[in-house]
């Protein structure tokens, strides 16, 4: 079984024997550069338009709504792909996945989350949200091996949750995401203890702890396995407000990590106001908040964000329902709460699906999500008008490093009998992730 940290290692060592441009300077210009499917609007860099293997090996998230982001130096980074694959047309590509899983059979299942690009969704045998492609992995125990079309958080989880003897796979190690590595578990430590310190770590007189961990699927294991040991829970966008209740049942306070917005939105749609939500930098002592505030919190926001869901505004908002009156606007609640509080409705990207499933013909939906999703639910609804708030296309720059070519390389080798890239999260960790997970599960509405 292979540890993350051995396939870095295994990465840098093909590296080092000559596997990557050290220089890291970009490969040169293909011949098959993928495209942004056509919507009429215009990417905010259009170096995602490339083979993704022409971004992995360079530093930071690549061009694209997280390139801003500083990426950890521990983050994987994925190993040169072999040229078969990256000069391979596409109807190549096709051809080798669809023969490579007629092969491999009910043996190995490729789950899609619903931010991946459509060349890959289509190869899927389940696609969903972050928690209903874990629990596809849970449900699943005839399976040898999961192809995880997402990012490293998920995969993660779906280790956690699935049984030790099944595999789990991600196509592209770079497929991280940027708002869950904005809080380490070194952080979160940190945070803990200096939130000890002021709050103490006895309960009241009703019983209830000074301070409940509450961590987004969005974070590393170790950080759920934090949760775990702390009485804490995770929650997923789906779960929040029911996760938020949980936690009030047995804390004064919750510290919430890492998505600020996630936790300001759901907050405030309990009756929270601002003030009751100090909002924590790690770089600070205390956060940057006073001994004072920190006692007067009942919600204390990590500061992390979301680079793609951040770029929605209230402006795109007004200026959708002055193009195109009666428009319904849908946003993911990973979008800053001016964003929230303007949209007619807020919700995990199921949800999203679910509320166009439902619309009558000749709807008007405006969404803030990530582009891949709403391309396909304008696809799949030709009877609506479906569109993005964000009329410059910023997808997530780490879900688009799953390619097909990635995607024919894992299969093809796993036919060969090897398991690339396996996610395998240790045993302690799993354990006391497990629990905080479950402890989602119970509390689910
Ligand atoms: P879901 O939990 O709705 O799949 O969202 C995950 C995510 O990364 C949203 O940005
Ligand atoms: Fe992470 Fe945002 Fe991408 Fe979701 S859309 S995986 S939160 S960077």
């Amino acid at each position: 079984m292979t540890s993350v940290h051995e396939l870095i290692r295994d990465a840098a060592e093909r590296e080092a024997l000559g596997g990557d441009d050290p220089s890291g300077a970009p490969a040169a210009p293909h011949r098959r550069p993928i495209a942004l499917r056509s919507t009429g609007a215009s990417s905010c860099d259009p170096g995602l338009a490339e083979e993704p293997w022409r971004i992995d090996r360079r530093a930071g998230y690549g061009p694209g709504s997280s390139a801003a982001d500083a990426i950890p130096g521990d983050a994987p980074r994925q190993g040169r792909l072999p040229a078969r694959y990256t000069d391979a047309s596409d109807d190549q590509l096709h051809e080798w996945i669809v023969a490579a899983k007629t092969r491999l059979g009910a043996r190995v299942r490729i789950l899609g989350h619903f931010y991946q690009r459509d060349e890959v969704v289509r190869y899927a045998d389940f696609v969903g949200d972050s928690f209903m492609l874990a629990q596809a992995a849970k449900e699943h125990p005839e399976t040898e091996a999961f192809v995880f079309c997402g990012v490293h958080f998920m995969a993660e989880t779906a280790d956690i949750l699935s049984d030790p003897s099944q595999a789990v796979v991600l196509p592209n190690l770079a497929a991280g995401c940027s708002m869950a590595d904005m809080a380490t578990i070194e952080q979160v430590e940190d945070c803990w203890r200096q939130l000890t310190a002021v709050l103490g770590s006895e309960p009241g007189t009703d019983g209830r702890q000074p301070v409940i961990p509450v961590t987004y699927m969005n974070s590393s294991a170790a950080i759920k396995a934090f949760c775990g040991r702390n009485g804490g829970i995770v929650c997923t966008s789906s779960n929040a407000r029911a996760v938020l209740e949980w936690a009030f049942a047995r804390g004064q306070r919750v510290v919430f990590f890492p998505d600020q917005h996630l936790g300001r939105n759901t907050a405030k749609a309990m009756g929270l106001s601002e003030d009751e939500m100090p909002v924590w930098r790690p770089q600070a002592a205390n956060g940057g908040n006073t001994e004072t505030q920190l006692r007067a919190a009942k919600v204390i926001l990590w500061n992390g964000f979301c680079s793609v869901h951040k770029r929605f505004t209230v402006e795109q908002i007004e200026r959708a329902r002055a193009e195109h009156p009666g428009a319904r606007v849908i946003v993911h609640p990973e979008c800053p709460a001016a964003v929230v509080e303007a949209a007619d409705g807020a919700g995990s990207t199921d949800y999203i699906r679910k509320q166009i499933d439902a619309a009558r013909p000749g709807d008007v939906i405006a969404v803030g999500t990530e582009i891949n999703l709403v391309n396909r639910l304008q696809q799949e609804h030709p009877e609506l008008t479906v569109f993005c708030l964000d009329p410059v296309v910023c997808p997530c720059s780490t879900m688009y490093r799953i390619h097909p070519a990635y995607l024919a390389w894992t299969l093809e080798s796993l036919v060969a009998g090897e398991t690339p890239n396996r996610i395998t999260v240790a045993e302690r960790i799993a354990s006391e992730s497990r629990i905080a997970l479950e402890r989602m599960l119970a509390a689910r509405p």
